[in-house]
């Protein structure tokens, strides 16, 4: 049988469980990204993988399992190896195959050789299809994770960074399945003294009211581990990135996907609010996806362990721009006592910033510098950015940023708001929240909707100056506000 070309082929649904193999002497590992390949140690210094019966590495079609990419690969589609070269011992991939390998998402290309370091993932005939990680064994670090953590899981590369410290991808040993890890350094939630251990203790307390959170849209916590430095919370891995590089890759949100999201960040937080827990950092980068596709399901994260950051930090939390901060925290300076109103405010900055896909505050405006204006409630919805949006979706963002906090709209009520007459969106927002459910919905009477083609909002050449709310390259119109 031929090597098909990759469009002739669509991804693979196929599940396999294998166990994490473990050699010693070992150079190498690879860890299985895509649910039909399986982790191996790496100790000989050549390896080729294909669909060639004869490979070191021959790929499985599952026998029954239909594994829809497995025509599209080479017999021999790719190999790994590792030389002696001038400077020194290095591993090589080389691409033989048709339809490519691809190193981090680039497509290396048959004939063609390149490095493979630490953490690399190999991706084959399509460069979603993610089949491997490889972990340089030699040049691996991980002399500071505990033993607690090693004999366990496996941390790989970073997945992202944020305030408490940094997030990394694992591999449970034995099953291999994967998650992500949050590592927090102590020091960061202590004061010093004999305070420090109280809040130690504090936090573990909350993080066991974490655990038992039980949400389709917040973030599932697997495990804890806490050794005397440093805690790790093992989390539900999510593949679809966060909700802010979405924001930034596509402009904005057309309005029914606003909405399908929004809903569901509404449902989680009305959730954490019944459990008496405020988020307080409510942020685009803080709301991840579970997919790469539009309408997905959405999981809130990094929630109920940022009280435990100190009052003059909680505003350092938001990197210096406090595009999403309540406006009593700033009035108070950050020393008040705050409501779950907090959250209803830094929502509806976020629904404002799917909708425009700019901010509503900006550093940019000369008259009135950022703190005043979300102080004074001072955005505005400039025609030109915000014809396309419906009136409803703008009397929602208003009632949410409502300056005054007793009056701001509260979670419970912002979900029976106008804007939520919509059972299809419902519909699909259960789909995606309990996939195993049957879920009916009344007929739809209205012809499905297209999602209206908006002006784009002025558009940003440096997604990180949007980061962490500032407006720089990416400033909202500077019209004057009432
Ligand atoms: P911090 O308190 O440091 O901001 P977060 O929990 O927000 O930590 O995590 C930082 C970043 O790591 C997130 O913005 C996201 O990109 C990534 N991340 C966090 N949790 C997960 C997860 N469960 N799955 C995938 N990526 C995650
Ligand atoms: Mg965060």
């Amino acid at each position: 049988m031929e090597t098909l070309p990759t469009q002739d082929v669509m991804d693979g649904e196929y599940s396999e469980e294998e166990e994490c193999s473990q050699e010693s002497g070992a150079w190498g590992r690879l860890f299985p990204l895509g649910e039909s390949f399986i982790a191996m140690d790496l100790n000989k210094e050549e390896y080729s993988f294909g669909r060639g019966e004869n490979c070191d590495v021959p790929f499985n079609n599952n026998g029954s399992k239909k594994h829809q990419c497995f025509q599209a690969y080479s017999k021999v589609h790719f190999k790994i190896l590792r030389q002696t070269t001038t400077t020194g011992v290095h591993v090589f991939l080389e691409d033989f195959s048709s339809n490519g390998t691809f190193i981090n998402g680039d497509k290396v290309g048959k004939g063609n050789k390149q490095v493979l370091a630490n953490n690399d993932e190999i991706g084959l005939a399509l460069k979603k299809n993610k089949a491997f990680m490889f972990m340089d064994l030699v040049d691996a670090n991980d002399s500071d994770i505990p033993d607690e953590i090693k004999e366990r899981y496996t941390l790989t590369k970073t997945l992202g960074r944020g305030a408490c410290g940094e997030v990394r991808l694992a591999f449970a040993k034995g099953s291999c399945e994967k998650f992500a890890v949050k590592i927090i350094t102590k020091k960061k939630f202590t004061t010093g003294g004999k305070h420090a251990v109280n809040l130690s203790k504090q936090v573990m307390s909350e993080v066991n009211i974490l655990k038992a959170l039980k949400h389709p849209c917040i973030i599932g916590i697997e495990d804890v581990i806490d050794t005397p430095e440093v805690l790790y919370i093992v989390l539900e891995l999510v593949e679809g990135g966060e909700l802010f590089d979405k924001v930034v890759s596509l402009s904005q949100y057309d309005e029914p996907t606003a909405k399908l999201l929004f809903y569901q960040m509404l449902l989680a937080c009305k959730y954490l609010h019944e459990q008496g827990i405020t988020h307080r950092d409510l942020k685009p980068e803080n709301i991840l996806l579970q997919s790469d596709e539009k309408e997905t399901l959405i999981k809130i994260t990094d929630f109920g362990l940022s009280k435990f950051v100190d009052a003059g930090s909680m505003m350092k939390t938001f990197c210096g721009t406090p595009t999403y901060l309540a406006p009593e925290i700033l009035i108070t300076a950050g020393s008040g006592t705050y409501t779950k109103a907090i959250d209803a405010w830094s929502l509806g900055v976020i629904l404002f910033i799917c909708l425009a896909g700019y901010p509503p505050f900006s550093d940019e405006r000369k008259d009135m510098d950022l703190p005043k204006q979300i102080m004074g409630g001072h955005y505005t919805f400039p025609k030109q950015y915000w014809k396309g949006v419906s009136e409803d979706a703008i009397d929602l963002i208003k009632k949410l940023m409502t300056v005054d906090a007793a009056k701001r709209i509260t979670l419970a009520d912002a979900l029976q708001h106008p804007w939520f007459k919509d059972e299809d969106m419902k519909v699909k927002s259960q789909k995606l929240m309990y996939p195993d459910q049957d879920v009916m919905g009344p007929p739809s009477t209205k012809p499905k909707s297209s999602p209206k083609k908006r002006p784009m909002a002025p558009s940003s050449d440096e997604p990180e100056a949007k980061r962490r709310g500032s407006c720089d390259t990416n400033s909202p119109p500077t019209t004057p506000t009432t």
